[in-house]
């Protein structure tokens, strides 16, 4: 089955609004194993509207409508469905009461704008909105199915998670869809896509590539009616990725990066602490945000000047020496910190995320020091983009480094599970 998202609204084609419905439908229809033809992103006017619908009509079998059936004038959905089904709308005596009720048990009188939400057409069934106002359209007709969904956020995920997704999958049952995530760090998506490169002309199974803040992603979609059988496929492929990818591979799926280093914190019973600069906090931020990490986590320091540097216990004279931007400097941050907090592993973070080069450092550049009173794992990054992707890179970047330092120090230290 293919689909089609139609996002409205003139807020999402001026760009004062991002279209993150569209972006969230698509990956739950990939999961449901329904291709997405295309996303359109069309403004409130009812002309545009039904030429949308008309032509995602004539293309797809499942078109998905999200946003403009609020109860404004602006608000020209139900209309444009209507027009472009050549059916006529009425009002729902079971949705003026829901709407009615809406209002009443809140002690909010009802403006009469809203009535406009109980209309529906013939061939429509009702989605109920738990959350708001807008119900929406279940039509279908000439083998199509077509659906309306409310644009706010919180109220679309509502009705997909509570009714849509599980009705669509039962149109489109014939089918097991099987996928695998695998996570790599380090490499750029042309190097990894070069080495792969056979692999990418398949049908089924399939293979995406994806940069991410955490790296570059592979997802592996197979399909077939036997669930072993796409299970296999993909599994086929998985293996060919990782025999070729393996040092750069750090998870699979949901994994997440700073979900691992928890893991393996807990796990071997370590503590850390951490001096970061020009992270501004970050990576503190990320670790702290893992259940537990109060486990494993002594303490971080934003060492944003000089000074403060100086008065956490980095030496004052490789400082003047090296120049605050260095890799020397970094190692100073991660020895004193784990010092002050008498922690097994200490990290520094030193580098340059502003406009101007400092110190004949570049922007983009940072230099990373992870070190344990037996091992140091230097790391410079150099990725020159905006001041909150190039702080969430050297998050990531240290992250990834972190585990490689870990899988040495654990290995080497021959550590047992606390
Ligand atoms: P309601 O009547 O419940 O407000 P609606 O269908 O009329 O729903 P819209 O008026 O189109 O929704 O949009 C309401 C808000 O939802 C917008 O101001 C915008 O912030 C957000 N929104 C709309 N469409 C999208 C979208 N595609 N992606 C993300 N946010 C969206």
């Amino acid at each position: 089955m293919k689909a089609e998202i139609i996002a409205i609204g003139n807020e999402l084609v001026i760009g004062d609004t991002q279209d993150t419905n569209s972006a969230y439908l698509s990956s739950q229809l990939i999961e449901l194993g329904i291709e997405v033809n295309s996303i359109k992103i069309i403004p409130d006017e009812i002309n545009v509207i039904v030429e949308a619908i008309n032509s995602s009509y004539i293309k797809s079998d499942i078109i998905l409508i999200t946003g403009g059936l609020g109860p404004t004038e602006d608000d020209l959905t139900r209309y444009a469905v209507a027009k472009a089904l050549k059916e006529e709308q009425y009002i729902s005596p079971i949705l003026r009461e829901t709407i009615t009720q809406y209002f009443k048990t809140r002690n909010i009188e009802m403006p009469e704008s809203n009535l406009s939400q109980s209309m529906i057409i013939p061939s429509a069934e009702i989605i109920p909105n738990e959350v708001g106002t807008a119900p929406g359209w279940w039509i279908e007709r000439d083998k199509k199915i077509l659906i309306t969904m409310p644009g706010v956020p919180s109220e679309l995920y509502e009705m997909w998670g509570n009714c849509i997704r599980e009705k669509l999958q039962l149109k489109n049952n014939d089918l097991n869809i099987v996928i695998r995530t695998i996570k790599t760090f380090g490499r750029s998506e042309s190097s990894i896509a070069e080495e792969i490169f056979d692999l990418f002309g398949s049908q089924n199974p399939s293979l995406g590539i994806y940069v991410k803040p955490d790296g570059v992603h592979l997802r592996i979609m197979g399909k077939d009616k036997s669930e072993a059988k796409a299970i296999n496929l993909v599994k086929n492929f998985e293996e060919q990725i990782v025999s070729v990818l393996k040092p750069d591979i750090w998870g699979f799926d949901d994994d997440t990066l700073e979900q691992k280093l928890c893991d393996w914190m807990k796990h071997y019973g370590l503590k850390l602490s951490i001096m970061e600069s020009c992270t501004g906090g970050l990576l503190s931020d990320t670790i702290t945000s893992i259940e537990g990490s109060s486990k494993y986590f002594k303490g971080g320091v934003v060492s944003y000047s000089t000074e403060s540097k100086i008065l956490l216990g980095a030496n004052s004279d490789v400082i003047n020496e090296y120049g605050v931007i260095s890799p020397q400097v970094a190692q100073e941050m991660s020895k004193a910190v784990r010092v002050f907090f008498d922690t097994d592993i200490g990290i520094g973070i030193t580098g340059v995320l502003g406009e101007a080069p400092v110190d004949g450092n570049q922007p983009g550049v940072a230099y990373i020091n992870i070190s344990s009173s037996s091992h140091s794992r230097d790391w410079v990054m150099d990725f020159r983009r905006n001041r909150s992707i190039m702080k969430r890179r050297a998050v990531s970047s240290t992250i990834f480094q972190f585990l490689l330092f870990l899988n040495e120090y654990i290995n080497d230290n021959k550590l047992d599970t606390k």
